[in-house]
């Protein structure tokens, strides 16, 4: 099998931790037996540098010449005060809409030894694990009117029925894979988009016998998170609300440094770290790659339908991570403090040892 990938490290720390993951990557694909092709472009300032645009046709085209996209992160201080359509931002949301990812996948799942470290008591994270599929090309942040005028600035919410549909499917099927529960985020007090979406996902639950449905005001749904995070399985929500609620995930099952994320749509598929550029420790070889790799580790369950090599991955970083191995960002209780390129090495050396120890039925995956 062969697969064709496009590299967008970007901005920042982004070509750090795309670099580091996919060194795991390419070992990852030569022990499972599969051939990754990759190509590299630019995105975001790095591509307004050099062509004044941050998203070019050429660069768009070599998407749609692949089967998936890893990307890094974009934006910086350096091009803050350009026009919107300039913005190193501007280039993700486009590169989004334009490859139809309408589904984006963050996982919250809490490793065991950052329970101490995280700003919740360990009793009450212990055993986090849900994901939250965030609507990614809809709703605000695509509707118009927007603007600003002398007086005033708006945005519009709209949302269609089927780009509501399309992603509470996705949610009720990794749901039925799941703890067969999916909790729907929304607004729907104050917002008729938001009863809307209620609407929608009441209907499509219909078609999910077995799976539990409950709704959620976004207000209260971000306080339930942190008072009690292992009542959730699957979360779904809107563009806006689900920026946010990840985030906060984020936050409590670790560092943004930790947190992978799958944008799905029906054809192509883009994985990328949550977190931005952090301009603040770029270039400094300090920058967590956890996150981009298990994006890896995601687009070899998701693209490749690869588990295995995909479990191999995260149970590799969990080693690494027990054995007491800290990037700056996550080393709160005094740990062995590596920079990205040795926790990547780390992690092949971590690999071999999971593949070995399955080999011998030691590990089973
Ligand atoms: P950020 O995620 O870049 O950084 C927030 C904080 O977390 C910083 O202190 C940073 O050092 C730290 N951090 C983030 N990732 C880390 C990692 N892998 N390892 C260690 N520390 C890490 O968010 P921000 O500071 O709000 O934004 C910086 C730039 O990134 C802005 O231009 C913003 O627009 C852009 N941004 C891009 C994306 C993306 O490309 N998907 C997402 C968010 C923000």
């Amino acid at each position: 099998m062969s697969f064709k990938l496009t590299l967008l490290p970007g901005d920042g720390i982004g070509p750090e931790v795309v670099g580091a993951a996919v060194k795991v990557m390419k070992h990852a694909a030569e022990k499972f037996g599969v051939t990754i092709e990759t190509v590299e472009r630019l995105i975001g300032g790095a591509s307004y540098e050099e062509y004044k645009n941050p998203l070019t046709d050429e660069t768009l085209q070599t998407c749609y010449d692949s089967d998936a996209v890893l990307l890094g992160a974009v934006g910086g201080y350096a091009w803050e005060n350009l026009p919107h359509h300039l913005k190193p931002e501007a280039a993700l949301l486009k590169l989004r809409k334009s490859l139809g990812l309408y589904a984006n996948i963050r996982p919250a799942k809490v490793y065991d030894e950052f329970l101490e470290s995280s700003s919740l008591k360990s009793e009450v994270l212990k055993g986090t694990d849900f994901v939250v599929f965030r609507e990614l090309t809809g709703g605000i942040y695509f509707g118009q009117p927007r603007g600003i005028e002398a007086d005033k600035g708006f945005n519009t919410m709209v949302y269609t029925t089927e780009e509501i549909e399309r992603i509470a499917r996705k949610a009720f099927e990794a749901a039925a894979h799941r703890g067969k529960k999916v909790t729907s985020i929304d607004k729907a007090n104050v917002l008729e988009v938001s009863q809307f979406w209620r609407n929608v996902v009441e209907r499509i639950a219909k078609d999910y016998p077995d799976i539990k449905l409950n709704h959620m005001y976004v207000d209260n749904a971000a306080m339930q998170i942190v008072r009690d995070p292992k009542q959730f399985d699957v979360v779904v929500t809107s563009n806006l609300f689900g920026d946010i609620i990840s985030d906060i995930a984020g936050q409590i099952t670790g560092s943004l440094g930790m947190l992978p994320s799958a944008s799905l749509g029906d054809k192509y598929a883009l994985y990328e770290p949550v977190h931005g550029s952090a301009p603040d420790i770029a270039g400094q070889n300090k920058a967590n790659p956890i996150a981009t790799i298990l994006s890896v580790a995601m687009m070899f369950e998701y693209s490749l339908k690869m588990t295995k090599a995909a479990t191999v991955i995260e149970e590799a970083v969990g080693r690494v991570l027990k054995d007491g191995y800290r990037t700056v960002d996550i080393n709160t209780a005094g740990g062995k403090l590596v920079n990205t390129t040795d926790f990547a090495e780390l992690v092949l050396q971590q690999f071999d040892e999971v593949c070995n120890e399955e080999a011998l039925g030691v590990f089973t995956l």
